[in-house]
């Protein structure tokens, strides 16, 4: 097999033996994450993409193990808060392989951020509001930044995904060139930026091109940028019918769109680079029949992948303990006592009995990022996989690391 390997990982493709294994050492839920996807994927970006700029949004999954491993792919690092710099330096992203961008930051962000960035003045900042570009220079910042842009476009799969034209994301468009002009002198203007949402998919590149002609456009009009930044949004098949995404596909009417300019293309894909690499591993604690469907409790919830609630979120769901089982109607559900901590419903599964083993596809992007623990539910543990060896990447939260920030009503703490 190439490199790159195939276009897409399907919850099928897996070792069934394997990740049974693996919960039984592990316990559950578990998390499991494959290195070796993780390269394969940053691998088939950069063959799809050979002469761009190429940055991992580290939000989508921000564990050590993964950050090295795209480290070690030659692909860069975009942050969006001040935690995610520090992992990303911390994980040996070195400066200039460094992006943060400024989403409505916190002082306390901007403070660490400028911090960060006079030990390492070649890491660029990103900005989507004027004033954010005061607030850096009354910490000192004079270095490399780049303009957000709002294209008045957005592409996502939920719109609370479609970030590209709402007001909270970028600057408008057309004041950009001005705002240009007027901080030339402050700091080194080296990009303009523009992240339309999540969800690129076969039939949404006419959002996507129109957002790259406009950036295209913008970047012809502002002299002397290093590089245009069209963001991420590089969707993955959810379900198990949908074809992968052409990245060709993507790339051509990428470079069709922005036509001729000298700052180069800049991409920041976060989800394709993870998604298909993890599965959520979890066992079945109740099996109930009721006169419609089985609703079939499991010991992963809403709290340890929130996409299904958040988004309606589908993922792939088998029963890996019983895969021959007659499939019949099911409710899958969370043990959080809330409503839409449900998985799926009407989903047909292999007939479940109590202890089977669930594996969930597609858990890789935005799956332990977004896990909480609302109801006081420990967060899951996390392996990741590399070749033959599997090693625990992340352990299991306890309810002592829950309850150690806090102190009875009386007791005191010092601030
Ligand atoms: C979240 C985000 C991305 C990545 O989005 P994906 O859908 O995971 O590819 C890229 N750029 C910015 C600015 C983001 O906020």
């Amino acid at each position: 097999m190439s490199e790159g390997g195939p276009a897409v990982r399907r919850l099928a493709d897996w070792d069934r033996e394997h990740l049974r294994s693996l919960a039984d050492e592990f316990g559950s839920p578990l998390y499991v994450t494959d290195l070796q996807r993780v390269r394969e994927n940053c691998h088939r970006l950069r063959e799809a993409f050979p002469d761009a700029h190429i940055s991992y949004a580290v939000k989508a999954h921000a564990g050590r193990a993964v950050l090295e491993t795209v480290r070690d792919a030659g692909i860069d690092a975009e942050c969006a808060s001040a935690g995610e710099v520090e992992r990303a330096l911390e994980a040996g992203f070195p400066g200039d392989r460094v992006r943060y961008t400024a989403v409505n930051p916190p002082a306390a962000d901007l403070d660490h951020v400028v911090s960060r960035w006079e030990e390492n003045p070649e890491m660029t900042i990103t900005v989507g509001a004027a004033d954010t570009i005061d607030r850096l220079r009354e910490r000192g910042f004079d270095g490399r930044l780049c303009l957000r842009a709002n294209p008045g476009i957005g592409a996502g799969h939920h719109e609370k995904v479609r970030t590209g034209a709402h007001a909270k994301f970028g600057i408008p468009i057309d004041r950009v060139p001005d705002l240009a002009e007027d901080v030339r002198d402050d700091v080194a203007l080296v990009g303009v930026h523009a992240h339309a949402g999540s969800g690129i998919s076969g039939d949404d590149l006419s959002a996507h091109r129109e957002l790259v002609r406009r950036m295209g456009d913008l970047a012809r009009s502002i002299d002397g940028l290093e590089f245009v930044d069209v963001g991420g949004g590089f969707g993955v098949p959810y379900r198990e019918d949908e074809p992968p995404l052409s990245l060709d596909a993507v790339a051509d009417a990428t470079r069709e769109a922005l036509g001729d300019t000298d700052a180069r293309l800049a991409i920041e894909p976060g989800r394709y680079v993870v998604a298909d690499a993890g599965v959520l591993l979890s066992r079945v604690n109740t099996v109930k029949d009721v006169p419609e469907t089985t609703v079939v409790g499991i010991d992963a919830g809403m709290t340890t992948l929130l996409r299904p609630a958040m988004y309606d979120a589908y993922h792939a769901i088998s029963n890996l303990s019983r895969p021959d089982a007659e499939a019949v109607s099911t409710i899958i559900a969370g043990p959080v006592c809330e409503t839409s901590d449900v998985f799926a419903d009407g989903r047909l599964l292999a007939r479940p009995e109590r202890g089977d083993l669930l594996a969930l596809g597609n858990a890789g992007a935005y799956g332990y990022e977004m896990a909480s623990t609302y109801n006081s539910r420990p967060r899951p543990a996390e392996v990741v996989l590399d070749g033959d060896e599997s090693r625990l990447a992340r352990r299991r939260e306890t309810l002592d690391d829950i309850t150690t920030l806090e102190r009875t009503a009386s007791e005191h703490i010092p601030n």
